[in-house]
């Protein structure tokens, strides 16, 4: 087999990719589960023949998966076709169907925008949401959940790990509030799946958002856990698939790799020992790109996934350095919303109280699999290099001493 897998490993040869969070390559495990889907076991999962039972097969061994690696029923997980739907079916789904009880819904002000988006969609339908705020290291505090609920509140939304700043979220207490208080539990978990064990019991949620391209499954497949029990009005309308919450004919190859990918990075032993890994790589590169004047960290300094590493950097914009690592081969990103070619300060960065100047020169550099002690240094390197060009070249002065931290970040 040529391609990837053959002996041309392409990526790899050309760039340095640290931009995991974005997406990640595919997978071996999930490329080779996959094939046969793509090819002789072709049929429809709903027809009672022969090729439609051998999908159905593939089908529910994948259910069957993604439903233990987390620690629920089969008939809890809902394929969806990513993240951002997982997140729309949860909120929109969980909150239509509650409307009746009530029309309160309780998130954070950094979630990603598949679920603020929605929540603001809601909100033009009658919904009152409550944006709860967050410290300066990106961090919900369960009490301030606590205070928001009321007796109108259906839902709380809050992610299990932030995708600019990899800040890891206290999920399991604000499950234990939220299943104190009967209000249901959406957790987004589309960052946090390839490195935190997840157990929707121990966490108490009622639903959860993965998506296989972010732990190197296929794109435009993903999976939501709904709670036995837990009301749910579909957004998709047809077919009576998936238990009715989701219409249409199933992408099975999507399933099954998202299953295999998703089998092998929640592998305990060889996740523990890369997590640990990446938390060395990390750190490492963190502390070279902080030691550039008026760098500094943004997120927590312990609480963070162990791939994730965000700066921000004074005296330029966070594009202009993106591009410029992209002609050294440096694949990375701000963590910003880019919109028809402004570049606007990312959310996550301005609710966790960074100014928006300072906000404009974000970098995130997110670590994977084949990220080597090498890359780390060629990018600290290639870092150092490329803010000391852009800021000569805006004329901006280099700063004598990193400022004060940001919002009381220290540095790694
Ligand atoms: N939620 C989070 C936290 C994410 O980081 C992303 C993707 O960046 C999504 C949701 C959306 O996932 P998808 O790209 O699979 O739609």
């Amino acid at each position: 087999m040529s391609g990837r897998f053959g002996r041309r490993r392409y990526h790899r040869l050309v760039t340095i990719y640290l931009d995991h969070a974005s997406t990640t390559p595919l997978g071996r495990e999930a490329f080779e589960a996959m094939l046969p889907y793509l090819s002789e076991h072709w049929g429809n999962p709903s027809s009672i023949h022969r090729s439609g039972r051998r999908a159905r097969q593939g089908l529910d061994e994948a259910r069957e998966t993604v439903a233990m690696l987390i620690g629920a029923k089969p008939r809890e997980i809902v394929f969806t076709s990513g993240g951002t739907e997982s997140d729309n079916l949860a909120i929109s789904g969980a909150a239509w169907a509650a409307s009746a009880r009530g029309r309160h819904i309780i998130t954070s002000g950094i979630e990603h925008k598949a679920v603020l988006q929605d929540c603001a969609l809601l909100e033009r339908h009658g919904f009152e949401v409550t944006y709860l705020g967050v410290d300066e290291y990106g961090m919900v505090d369960p009490e301030a959940v606590a205070a928001a609920i009321t007796e109108r509140t259906v839902l709380v939304s809050v992610m299990a790990a932030n995708n600019e700043v990899g800040t890891i979220q206290p999920i399991a207490e604000i499950g234990s509030i939220c299943r104190e208080r009967r209000v249901s539990f959406h957790v987004d978990a589309v960052q946090a799946a390839a490195f935190l064990p997840i157990d929707v019991n121990a966490w108490q949620v009622d639903l959860l958002s993965i998506s296989a391209h972010k732990l190197y499954g296929p794109k435009g497949s993903g999976a939501l856990f709904v709670r036995q029990g837990t009301s749910m009005v579909p957004l998709l309308q047809g077919g009576s698939q998936e238990r009715q919450r989701r219409a249409g004919t199933e992408n099975v190859a999507g399933a099954v790799g998202l299953a295999a990918a998703f089998a092998a990075t929640a592998e305990n032993s060889k996740r523990a020992a890369e997590n640990d890994r990446l938390t060395a790589l990390r750190d490492e590169l963190l502390n070279g790109v902080t030691a550039i004047p008026g760098v500094l960290r943004t997120g927590h300094p312990r609480l963070r996934l162990p791939n994730s590493a965000s700066v921000v950097i004074d005296g330029i914009e966070g594009g202009d350095l993106v591009a410029a690592l992209d002609l050294e081969e440096i694949e990375a990103s701000t963590g910003s919303a880019c919109t028809t070619g402004s570049v606007e300060p990312s959310h996550v960065l301005l609710a966790m109280g960074i100014e928006p100047e300072r906000a404009r020169g974000s970098l995130r550099l997110t670590l994977g699999r084949e990220n080597t002690a090498a890359d780390i240094e060629t990018t600290i390197e290639a870092v150092t290099r490329c803010v000391a060009r852009l800021r000569a070249a805006s004329a901006a002065p280099e700063p004598a001493q990193a400022p004060a931290a940001v919002s009381g970040a220290p540095s790694v």
